[in-house]
């Protein structure tokens, strides 16, 4: 049992599990496999756990690090954020550290006395740093109880350090933080990571928790095997993201969309608006900031200082808009990111869902909408027919296209499509655009044989633009340099409008009817498959058009600011607001950002239940007793003066 701190003592037998997440972290009650996970590393075992973004994984080591005596060693490859964990913890009242190279030596060497002395119970760490011999030879002293007497390993001498005499207070547990970084075939490799299975041969008795979100079972192999995991109980949860709400709708005008969604249902929320390319990431930036917007850009191009002060603002401030390339993102554990918005599609259903997943990672709803249109099919296709790759590279590239197509065009409900992918099976979830209105289905064939055989007759070289001005009849400029006029397809389609008719070739695409040439600029060509279409063998479906009326669908209650004060009424959300800006100038000051102070989710909970007394504050969930000491007389006196 440790002293962190004296409160957190409830039972004479010491603290449970669930006695620190309520004292510590303010937290009534588990999530999904908390619980069994810590149980199982409390006791000494080792584990693999798969959890999505947000589920929740940080507990499962902190937790059993406290528990457990002696330091719990976290090692994680994000060092921009060990600061921001670090004081999280202690805001928390955890004896936290960390160890990396953005310190000073002098720092370093504080914190590694520190460590000797036994007044750290986390200490995150690079893994760079761990394996260095000095670190080792130091935890190897740690873990030497009660025989410290000489220092004949290694030769490395900890100078001035009073504490050097005294026993060793142990390991709690070595966390391996995104363990997939262990993996050669994934992004984010580490070379670094592969050494970490010899933490196991020279500190057998110390368990070890390996954590990632990537799910797929080849990476989940290769933790196994690298990590020398075999034998570890691997703990997977759902991938499921229960309170992310999909919205994939058709592009029209696609900024005049982002506007609405994020005047109408994000008013003042942080948020992600994800682009394809640098350039327009700059000018969206520049444009919703003349839309009153408070949007910053990010992408790779851009110099590291200005990258990093973006990142830093988007983390402190609220309600940044973080406009950015995918360069934005890997690491992010903001947890009030209260949507994530493409206006490009992303390359595959994996992209998609890392990228969406940045979203309400505290569990209060969020949104991942999406604007999608034909031009986005034309240009990915076009970009893979080009690359330089080899047809390997390309046709698994189709395939993943593919696979994301299937689900933006999917008349069924998005979850679903999604989990699946994963290989997991749910049933509709009633969370998402299919769900909430379900798209109408029409027999779009006939209108399909019109459209092919307009592609047909005109030489297949012509992109949607010029095909659907055939197919409407209309007299254009081009039209006639090519005598389309005369085509026995001109003016077949005026029973459907343009829109609809772009609708049309873009399913066809999706569909794959029809493929995009990528020799000459977007045009279209007939495929093997539809030849049976224009044969009169196969049928087509389509999803109706819906524009408009999908964008306007809200949670119920929902009346346009931050997503978690959705269901606020007048007075609360009105409290909510003070809370925030109390919150604000407390992060301030303590040069922390916003949401270590309190989550959202917290401080709605506490505008809606607006407690008198610290015993009822402390019911509050997110309010732990260390919060409670530090903060409760201010936020009595405001909840008392807001009323
Ligand atoms: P992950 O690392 O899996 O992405 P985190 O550990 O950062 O997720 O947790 C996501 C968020 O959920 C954090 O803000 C955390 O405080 C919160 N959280 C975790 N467990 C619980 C719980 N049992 N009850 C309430 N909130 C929780
Ligand atoms: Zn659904």
């Amino acid at each position: 049992m440790k002293a962190i701190s004296a409160a957190i003592v409830t039972t004479p037998a010491g603290p449970t599990a669930l006695s620190l997440l309520k004292s510590v972290f303010g937290y009534p009650a588990f999530r999904g496999p908390q619980a069994e996970i810590i149980g199982h590393v409390s006791s000494g075992g080792d584990c693999l756990v798969l959890m999505p973004t947000g589920g929740g994984k940080s507990l499962c080591y902190q937790i059993p690090a406290l528990l457990r005596p002696g330091v719990g060693i976290v090692v994680s490859p994000l060092i921009a954020l060990m600061q921001d964990q670090v004081s999280a913890l202690r805001e928390a009242g955890v004896n936290a550290s960390f160890l990396n190279s953005t310190q000073g030596a002098q720092e370093a060497a504080a914190t590694e006395r520190a460590l000797i002395r036994g007044e750290i119970d986390i200490l995150y760490v690079a893994p760079e740093r761990l394996m260095t011999g000095r670190f080792l030879n130091l935890l190897t002293r740690l873990e030497r109880r009660g025989d410290t007497q000489g220092d004949e390993e290694g030769g490395e001498s900890f100078a001035n350090m009073d504490a050097a005499a005294e026993p060793g207070h142990g390991i709690a547990l070595f966390a391996i933080d995104e363990a997939h970084c262990v993996s050669q075939w994934g992004h984010d490799f580490r070379p670094e990571y592969i050494q970490l299975s010899m933490l196991h041969e020279r500190f057998p008795d110390v368990p070890r928790v390996a954590l990632t979100a990537t799910a797929d079972a080849q990476t989940r192999a290769e933790i196994i095997e690298r990590l020398g995991l075999t034998g570890a109980r691997v703990f997977i949860s759902s991938f499921d993201r229960p309170n992310i709400r999909y919205r994939i709708v058709e592009k029209a005008d696609a900024r005049r969309q982002l506007l609405s969604f994020l005047k109408t249902e994000h008013a003042g929320d942080a948020g992600i608006v994800y682009c394809l390319s640098r350039k327009k990431v700059e000018e969206t930036a520049a444009w919703l900031v003349a839309e009153g917007i408070a949007a910053l850009p990010y992408h790779a191009g851009m110099d590291t200082a200005t990258r990093a002060r973006h990142q830093e603002r988007f983390l402190r401030e609220d309600g940044i808009v973080m406009t950015a390339t995918i360069a934005f993102g890997m690491g992010i554990d903001k947890p009030d990111v209260r949507f994530v918005a493409h206006l490009d599609l992303p390359k595959s259903i994996e992209g998609y869902y890392q990228e969406t997943g940045r979203a309400g990672r505290d569990g209060a709803p969020a949104d991942a909408w999406m604007a999608y249109g034909l031009a986005d099919v034309v240009n990915h296709r076009r970009m893979i027919g080009e690359s330089e790759a080899n047809d390997q590279y390309k046709r698994t590239s189709s395939a993943k296209l593919d696979a994301l197509l299937g689900l933006c065009e999917s008349t069924g409900c998005r979850r679903v499509r999604l989990l699946e992918y994963f290989g997991e099976a749910s049933e509709p979830c009633g969370n998402c655009d299919t769900c909430l209105e379900p798209p109408e289905v029409w027999d779009g064939t006939e209108a399909a044989r019109k459209a092919l055989s307009c592609v047909f007759r005109s030489g297949q070289r012509f992109g949607a633009v010029h095909l659907i001005d055939v197919l409407l009849g209309r007299e254009t400029e081009r039209v006639q340099k090519w005598d389309h006029q005369k085509l026995s397809t001109f003016g077949i389609g005026t029973d459907l409008d343009e829109k609809t008719w772009r609708a049309v070739f873009r399913q066809l695409v999706a569909q794959g009817l029809l493929e995009v040439d990528h020799d000459s600029f977007g045009s279209l060509k007939l495929t093997e498959a539809s030849r049976a279409v224009l044969k009169g063998e196969a049928t087509v479906h389509l999803r109706k058009v819906v524009e408009g009326k999908r964008a306007a669908t809200k949670r119920a209650g929902q009346s346009g600011s931050s997503g978690v004060a959705a269901s606020l009424a007048g007075d609360e959300k009105s409290r909510f607001e003070r809370l925030r800006e109390w919150r604000a100038a407390t992060a301030k000051e303590h040069s922390v950002p916003a949401y270590v102070v309190f989550h959202d989710a917290t401080l709605a909970e506490l505008a809606r239940a607006c407690p008198l007394t610290l015993d009822a504050l402390g019911r509050i969930s997110g309010v732990g007793e260390k919060k409670r000491e530090r903060y409760g007389e201010a936020l009595l006196g405001l909840l008392r003066e807001a009323g």
